[in-house]
């Protein structure tokens, strides 16, 4: 039988390592059938990023800063000397001054502010933007959010107002980019342990919170994440668009601490 994403092209962002949710994503695209492109963020990724490509048969292992438009654009000129097509791309990328992942929200500076939302928010519509050029119908979009964009989460701060606002943008694009036939959603992923996570305050704490008052009294993993990516970025979601989809162990339906929960 034909696998579900055979004869598809992919762009994967934001792989640092292989702890990274851009990880989990990549392989169960990958296993599914997908060829994949892979873009890393500065030569010091570099040597990491290529055996993690290659494990997955791909060559095309090309360098992006998401802060700067002309390192965009070079992306795509790079990809479509590559590929003559696109047909879903994953935006994993996010980041902060973490000192500022810490103490209170109301104490963010301006310029932090700034860099959080043009690194974690706007790049995924510059992205969108060239990605869009390169795609036809059929074409899917996927960025990564967290709860922190819904609910105030210790220590989250500013990327949670960020957040709010990336998950807005996702139904912007959608309906702009859904007359074509291209759809745009986000995961909200549970606290998972990587490079990025590293940097919010208490994230332990935030981890085992999770695991003892998530309905399935646990975390997830990142191929939690890729499973839940494959149905969005393949046709199993061709119906679905704007969405912010919860792979959470069901957190977000939780309103109080589980009377079986222990102390932390
Ligand atoms: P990660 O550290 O593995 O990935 C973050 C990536 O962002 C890195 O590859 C880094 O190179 C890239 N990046 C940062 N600034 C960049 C720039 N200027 N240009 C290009 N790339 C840049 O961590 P992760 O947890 O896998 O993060 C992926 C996404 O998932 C982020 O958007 C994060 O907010 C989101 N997310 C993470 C969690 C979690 O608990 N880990 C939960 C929900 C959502």
């Amino acid at each position: 039988s034909q696998k579900l994403m055979a004869g598809k092209r992919g762009l994967i962002m934001g792989l640092a390592n292989d702890k990274s949710i851009a990880w989990g994503i990549a392989k169960a695209c990958a296993n599914a059938g997908a060829e994949l492109a892979f873009s890393y963020q500065g030569d010091a990724l570099k040597k990491r990023v290529d055996p993690l490509a290659a494990e997955l048969g791909s060559d095309i292992v090309l360098p992006c800063d998401v802060s700067d438009e002309g390192s965009v654009d070079a992306l795509f000129a790079g990809l479509a000397e590559r590929w003559d097509g696109l047909d879903f791309v994953v935006h994993a990328i996010g980041f902060s001054d973490k000192n500022e992942l810490r103490g209170r929200y109301v104490d963010t500076s301006r310029d932090n502010f700034r860099m959080t939302m043009d690194i974690s928010v706007f790049s995924f519509t510059s992205v969108v933007q060239r990605a869009e050029k390169m795609m036809k119908p059929g074409g899917s979009a996927l960025t990564l959010t967290y709860y922190g964009a819904e609910r105030v989460m210790p220590h989250y701060n500013v990327m949670g107002v960020a957040k709010a606002a990336l998950e807005a943008s996702v139904r912007y694009l959608a309906e702009d980019l859904g007359k074509d036939g291209i759809r745009v959603n986000a995961i909200s992923a549970g606290p998972i342990k990587t490079l990025a996570a590293s940097g919010i305050g208490d994230f332990r704490y935030i981890m085992k919170w999770n695991e003892y008052n998530s309905p399935l009294r646990r975390n997830v993993t990142i191929e939690d994440v890729g499973n839940s990516a494959l149905y969005l970025l393949s046709d199993l979601g061709s119906g679905v668009t704007g969405e912010v989809l919860h792979v959470d162990a069901g957190y977000h339906v939780v309103g109080m601490k589980a009377v079986d929960a222990p102390d932390i």
